[in-house]
């Protein structure tokens, strides 16, 4: 027997981001809206995002630009970003008593730099508008006929609405519940689903000597990445390493291609130590360095210019006998040193994988779903948000942003659908 209790206007699936603005969008429309949680708290990825401190989204509000954020599938966020974009979301957040700030790289933060008062603020938001949380609460399977979903199964009952919305995430960091369920729903009920493949993930590299750095954090530095001799692409700012390899925003925004280059053969990484410094003028600095300290030797003239822990490194990879006075060094060997200082060679191995990338790139095909209401156009009650459709940005709030314009759209949309 069906209870009243179970039936709803719109159910929606996962409570993270994109599925708490779309519950709450919702039933600010006066929808009677329940979302669905399988963890025993709503947004557990979302806590952890911005290292605890939430990068909320980007203050990059040129649509123009926004979009071609995104990448080749930007397009179909026009609609969306353009109705609520990156000011709505700050708008949004101050309404609720959330104050924010931006920091470099026009990075939008909480002021209070928590990510448990950004996830306070949109519970405020479900309450406020009455929303029916129910935690604990594992979507186990979906029942359909004909193009309608009829039901969504939990352990020990059903629950019936109008309309769904799959908010169920990507597939990386699993322990947070983005375990991928919403693929696997959607691929059953006859949508495409774009190769998942971890992206914004640390790469792992070959050479030993990588790990010795590891900790140290080098700004300002550049990426240039090879393969068969070609550059495929390369990124300007701050490379962190680990004990595996290396990570850091210009790393994490690189991952995505290396990983499809990787499918096709060997890649190489050149970072340049001194983007800023063309060769002739690395090479008179070193030349004014060498000068300064003529009285030392080459282990003991790189600290004005590299961090401490990099110069046993590069004195290493220099050939170049460390105890030799630097009045003695050659021109040869000084020229051999700034095109090691302006490409130290770096191996891919292979990218850490879904656990510890930030987000999936792939997901349920664009194709499928209308841009204009995130509707899906195979299941005529269905609607998607968030990470689990076929969209992936970089590092700078972008994938939150993705979040937030996506849910706001669906929950509007699926509170409108009859
Ligand atoms: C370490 C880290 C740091 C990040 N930092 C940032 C950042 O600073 N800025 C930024 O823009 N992005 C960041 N991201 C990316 C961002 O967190 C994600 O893109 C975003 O959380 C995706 O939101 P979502 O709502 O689509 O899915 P998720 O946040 O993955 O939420 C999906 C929810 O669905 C629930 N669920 C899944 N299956 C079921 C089921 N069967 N039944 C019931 N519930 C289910 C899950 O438990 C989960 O709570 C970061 C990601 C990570 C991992």
């Amino acid at each position: 027997m069906i209870r009243p209790e179970d039936i709803f206007d719109v159910a929606v699936v996962g409570g993270g981001p994109a599925g708490m603005m779309a519950a709450g969008r919702a039933a600010e429309l006066g929808a009677k809206v329940i979302l669905l949680e399988k963890n025993d708290q709503l947004g557990k990825k979302l806590l952890l995002t911005g290292k605890g401190r939430c990068n909320i989204t980007n203050a990059e509000f040129n649509l123009k630009k926004l979009v071609e954020s995104y990448g080749q599938n930007g397009k179909f966020l026009f609609h969306t970003l353009s109705i609520f974009g990156p000011k709505e979301i700050i708008d949004f957040f101050n309404k609720l008593n959330l104050e924010t700030k931006i920091e470099r790289g026009q990075r939008v933060f909480p002021a209070s730099d928590g990510s448990i008062d950004v996830l306070r603020a949109l519970v405020k938001y479900l309450n406020q508008n009455k929303v029916v949380i129910n935690y604990d609460t594992k979507v186990i399977s979906i029942k359909h006929k004909d193009k309608r979903i009829e039901k969504l199964i939990l352990k020990d009952r059903e629950v019936f609405a109008k309309n769904y919305i799959f908010c169920t995430g990507g597939k990386s960091y699993a322990s947070t519940g983005s375990t991928g369920d919403g693929f696997k729903w959607a691929k059953d009920l006859g949508h495409h689903i774009e190769e998942l493949a971890p992206a914004l993930v640390p790469i792992v590299i070959e050479e030993d000597w990588v790990r010795e750095l590891q900790g140290l954090s080098l700004k300002n530095v550049e990426i240039n990445a090879f393969q068969n001799n070609k550059k495929k692409i390369n990124k300007f700012g701050e490379c962190l390493f680990t004990h595996f390899g290396i990570s850091g925003p210009i790393v994490l925004d690189i991952s995505k291609t290396i990983g499809s280059l990787l499918k096709n053969g060997k890649v190489e990484l050149l970072l340049d130590l001194k983007p800023v410094l063309d060769y002739a003028k690395l090479d008179q600095r070193l030349q004014r360095d060498f000068i300064k300290y003529q009285k030392k030797s080459f282990k003991n003239s790189l600290n004005d210019l590299l961090p401490q822990k990099l110069i046993p490194i590069i004195i290493n990879l220099s050939h170049i006998n460390p105890d030799k006075k630097t009045t003695n060094i050659t021109k040869e060997e000084r020229l051999n040193l700034v095109k090691l200082l302006k490409g130290l060679k770096m191996t891919v191995r292979e990218l850490l994988g879904f656990g510890n990338a930030i987000v999936t790139s792939g997901g349920v095909s664009l194709k499928e779903i209308d841009h204009q209401t995130m509707k899906s156009k195979i299941i005529d009650n269905l609607f998607f948000a968030g990470e689990v459709i076929d969209i992936d940005g970089p590092t700078g709030g972008f994938n939150l942003q993705n979040c937030w314009s996506t849910g706001y759209l669906v929950g509007e949309n699926a509170a409108k659908n009859k």
